[in-house]
């Protein structure tokens, strides 16, 4: 029997994602995935369709989150696999993430029309159709109205640090989002540790800390990591005793990252987050 591939780290319409809960899952299916995770960002409005969906394509399904948090002035990204999306802690979690979003949506339309960027709200709610609203759906408007040449290009124009769309902010803290996704019955996973620009010192503390506050994985292999850092993520999760995952962070066939069913397997001294003893418990439904 052919060994079972996982996929724990994907998006939907339901955030930023360009497939529907449904054709992502079909196809995963199609793309020789057996075990998915649906992880949209601050958001679970996607998993009760991926989850029918699966059933009826033969796979298996893990109810997932990607959460969004401020961690010493940076971004980071904590994944929440196995989660209970009935949790009212998880929720109220969710609906404070949810009203920044808008806040900050309001925001960049404010920052872009100062530059002579009009209706950029309007647009990015075109594109979000009542979905989560985020980066990518400004993203795609811009990009429409000639802007830039595509979605990396409009990042780094308009939407990331000392660009005039961008807008800092606080979203939820460390100790916050561990407190919701265990709360919820899930495990917390660190996602794309390689990507975050901060030194070696300050992601070994993340670690650290996330490890101190019960987080139990760490995305050793994911669509937006390099061979060499998925050696450099493999060590460290060994060093500070964290599971690893992997996770393509698909977006959908119009989007940079790596396609369904791609990833490079873990390295053989990783222990796969699959393994965790919580693992079993965490995703099975009841
Ligand atoms: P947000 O959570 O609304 O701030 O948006 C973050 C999302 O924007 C990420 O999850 C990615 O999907 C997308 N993103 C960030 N940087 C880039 C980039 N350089 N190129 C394409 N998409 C990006
Ligand atoms: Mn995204
Ligand atoms: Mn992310
Ligand atoms: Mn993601």
């Amino acid at each position: 029997m052919s060994e079972l591939v996982f996929d724990l780290h994907t998006h939907s319409t339901a955030s930023d994602g360009s497939l529907s809960p449904t054709e992502l899952v079909q196809r995963a299916a199609a793309c020789g995935i057996g075990v998915l995770a649906l992880t949209d960002h601050d958001q679970t409005a996607g998993l009760s369709e991926a989850s029918g969906a699966a059933r009826e394509a033969g796979i298996e399904f893990i109810q997932g989150i990607e959460l969004s948090v401020s961690w010493s002035h940076q971004t980071i990204h904590i994944v929440g696999l196995g989660i209970n999306p009935d949790c009212a802690l998880l929720q109220a979690g969710i609906d404070r993430l949810t009203a920044f979003r808008h806040w900050r949506a309001e925001e960049i339309d404010r920052r872009l029309a100062k530059k002579g960027i009009h209706g950029a709200l309007k647009g990015a709610r075109d594109y979000a159709k009542g979905a989560i609203l985020s980066r990518t759906h400004f993203a795609h408007y811009l990009v429409a109205q000639g802007h830039a040449r595509d979605l990396r290009q409009v990042f780094k124009r308009f939407l990331v640090r000392n660009k005039p769309g961008y807008v800092p902010g606080e979203w939820a803290s460390l100790e916050e989002v561990l407190s919701w996704i265990q709360e919820a019955g899930g495990l917390a996973v660190i996602a794309h540790p390689a990507r975050y620009q901060i030194s070696a010192s300050r992601l070994r503390q993340l670690l650290g800390e996330f490890r101190e506050l019960g987080g139990i994985g760490l995305e050793v292999v994911s669509g937006s990591h390099s061979r060499d850092d998925i050696i450099s993520m493999a060590n460290l999760s060994r060093r500070y005793e964290l599971a690893a995952s992997a996770g393509s962070d698909y977006h959908g066939p119009h989007n940079p990252y790596l396609d369904l069913g791609r990833l490079p397997s873990l390295p053989e001294e990783c222990q796969p987050v699959w393994h965790h003893p919580a693992w079993q418990v965490s995703h099975s439904p009841g």
